[in-house]
């Protein structure tokens, strides 16, 4: 089936994913190191209560959720939101500059501001709920297992701050670049089903393809409705560290699935 994909505007959005992704690691990082203290102070609060008795019976340990969650709320709602918006925006404007003509971006235009929103909430509230729980995880395993491991108070803490650190390591640029990659897709997806003149989207690999799981998806041109394959992605990302996007397909009318040709 012959089809004319806005590739370039694919090529644009990833560079700006790019972007967006080293604002996402500054920030998170930010996040984690104001957040980490008050971790490890609670950590010590827990762990002092819970050694006086665990003479007696195994010490469970339970981080109260509300409090945790009004810390991060103040540290991390707003900023990972602020940043989620720059992407939705920025998705949404990029692709919608390249794929419409100007009476419809006018018409779009107007409906940017409170979908940009919708995007911002759903994307923001995941990610600062991934990364609370994350974290939250990670203190409460090492209090459990450094107990029943009979470690010291002193290596407890320790561990706690080692577990912390890879936060702001490798655990936060995984998390940065798959939720830049959803936001801006996301909103290239929003853009490509109100496009009269988009009938389509392809599947975009970087030029280093995610080979598992996106190879097979290289280039797979469907329906701009559809999902990539039955119960799977309506769009990228398809995985942790994905780093593909979606081309939009211009103005054959009804496309099948097809094949690269
Ligand atoms: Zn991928």
């Amino acid at each position: 089936m012959r089809h004319k994909a806005g590739v370039a505007t694919a090529i644009k959005l990833q560079r700006i994913m790019d972007g967006v992704m080293n604002r996402y690691i500054y920030h998170l990082r930010r996040i984690v190191t104001q957040v980490t203290p008050i971790l490890i102070k609670y950590a010590e609060e827990r762990l002092k209560s819970r050694l006086k008795k665990a003479a007696r019976k195994k010490p469970v340990f339970r981080v109260s959720k509300v409090r945790y969650n009004d810390v991060l709320k103040r540290v991390m709602r707003k900023t990972v939101k602020s940043i989620t918006k720059m992407a939705v925006d920025s998705g949404i404007d990029i692709a919608a500059k390249d794929v419409l003509g100007p009476k419809q971006y006018e018409t779009i235009n107007r409906k940017f501001e409170i979908e940009s929103r919708k995007l911002v909430k759903e994307i923001g509230d995941e990610l600062s709920g991934n990364l609370s729980k994350s974290l939250l995880g990670k203190v409460r395993r090492t209090l459990k297992t450094g107990t029943q491991e009979g470690m010291s108070f002193g290596d407890i803490i320790k561990q706690v701050h080692k577990d912390l650190g890879y936060y702001r390591n490798y655990e936060l640029e995984r998390l940065a670049r798959t939720e830049s990659v959803r936001a801006i897709n996301k909103a290239s997806q929003w853009v490509y089903r109100r496009a009269d003149n988009v009938v389509g989207k392809m599947w975009v690999t970087d030029a280093d393809p995610c080979t598992e799981i996106c190879l097979p998806l290289k280039n797979k041109v469907i329906d701009k409705n559809k999902r990539f394959y039955p119960g799977g992605f309506t769009y990228p990302p398809a995985h942790p560290n994905c780093r593909c996007s979606i081309a939009p397909v211009y103005g054959v009318p009804k496309i099948k699935e097809s094949e690269k040709k």
